[in-house]
């Protein structure tokens, strides 16, 4: 699989200090040419005898929490995670090209979802997991089933465990799928959102107007929670040149934090969104909305991993939510919503008329 060289002007590549290679992810053509790439970079790699991620993270949780960041394995994903599972309101179903991601953003669901030290995850058999993805269309029950979006074919969200595009450089996972799906004759779409820039890959695809990128976006000030992504300008100037490259996109702006100044701090984020977009040849531009929400767990272990995080997660403005699994999580109270979904409604149809907000959340 031939991986495209990043963009020279990307503002950001993440390497790995090590990247970890299972014995089984070695059988892999694809999980050898990730640690040959990583190799050549310069990342230390470390061929393990067998399938266990076995990395001495010491005792210190700030130290344990910076070595698994630093780390990248290359494994296979065993037919359970080939399993495909809905994930309501994005998609009729995740797909998943990795597990964990290497920024350092202070809000981030991750921390709620994925058990154990954040080294991230790529998986060697994307054969496999690219194979499995035919019996799933035309089973979709999410988007397929919305009056609204049904058009848009059965539906795959590639971003729910990882950011995909923050991989990308080292993996070519992302571009092998888009480009699969751009010659799959089928009623489907690929969809990721992400906080990287480096699309430089991805412009030069057969992507058959199948695959919806959306650059994950949130106002400048809030950039002390998003540690280790690109700037929001360099994320929004990536969408334009997907657009430009006949790709349709879209806004995920996520999480909302009702921060004090947050009308004005919003305001000004959805005005460079509306600059950085104008102009665009047929756009087809969707909008995603997802207020920040948290639980006890997830709380607890972004408290860990960044103490002293001016991140508001007290009960100030909140309320508690049951799950239809019959978890918890704090969200925004009825008048806060209210407030924010209002705002958010008016000044996204006042900039950007075109745009179709998908859901509010
Ligand atoms: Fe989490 Fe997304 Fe930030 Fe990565 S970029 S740390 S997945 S919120």
């Amino acid at each position: 699989m031939s991986v495209a060289a990043p963009d020279p002007a990307s503002p950001r590549i993440w390497l790995p200090r090590r990247l970890l290679l299972t014995r089984s992810a070695r059988e892999w053509a694809h999980g050898r040419g990730i640690a040959e790439r990583a190799a050549a970079r310069g990342v230390e790699v470390r061929e393990l005898p067998g399938d266990r991620l076995a990395l001495d993270l010491g005792d210190d949780p700030k130290r344990a929490y910076a070595e698994a960041k630093a780390t990248l394995a290359v494994v296979v994903a065993p037919p359970s995670k080939r399993k495909l599972q809905p994930i309501a309101p994005s998609a009729d179903w995740r797909v998943d090209l990795a597990e964990g991601c290497p920024a350092h953003c202070g809000y981030c669901y991750l921390a709620g979802s994925l058990k154990g030290p954040p080294i991230t995850r790529v998986y060697a058999n994307l054969e496999e997991i690219i194979a499995g993805l035919p019996a799933y269309l035309g089973q979709g029950t999410i988007t397929s089933r919305s009056r609204t979006r049904q058009h848009e074919g059965t539906t795959f969200e590639a971003s729910c465990y990882t950011d995909p595009l923050a991989l990308e450089p080292l993996t070519g996972s992302l571009s092998a799928l888009i480009a699969w799906f751009g010659q799959w004759q089928a009623d489907a779409q690929l969809r990721f959102t992400t906080k990287f820039a480096d699309v430089a890959p991805l412009l030069p695809l057969d992507h058959g107007g199948r695959t919806r990128m959306r650059a994950s976006i949130n106002p400048r000030g809030f950039a002390r929670f998003e540690g280790g992504t690109s700037p929001v300008a360099a994320r929004l100037a990536a969408l334009r040149r997907m657009a430009d490259a006949g790709y349709p996109i879209g806004l995920t702006i996520a999480p909302i934090i009702a921060a004090e100044g947050w009308e004005t701090a919003y305001g000004e984020l959805i005005e460079q969104a509306a600059t950085a977009l104008a102009g665009a040849d047929d756009p087809d531009l969707t909008v995603e909305l997802i207020t920040h929400r948290f639980n006890p767990g997830s709380k607890m272990v972004l408290e860990s991993w960044y103490p002293g995080s001016d991140l508001d997660m007290t009960d100030l403005n909140r309320t508690t939510k049951r799950t239809k699994f019959g978890s918890e999580k704090q969200v925004y109270d009825a008048d806060t919503m209210r407030r924010l979904r209002t705002f958010f409604e008016g000044r996204i149809a006042e900039r950007l008329p075109a745009a179709r907000i998908l859901y509010w959340t």
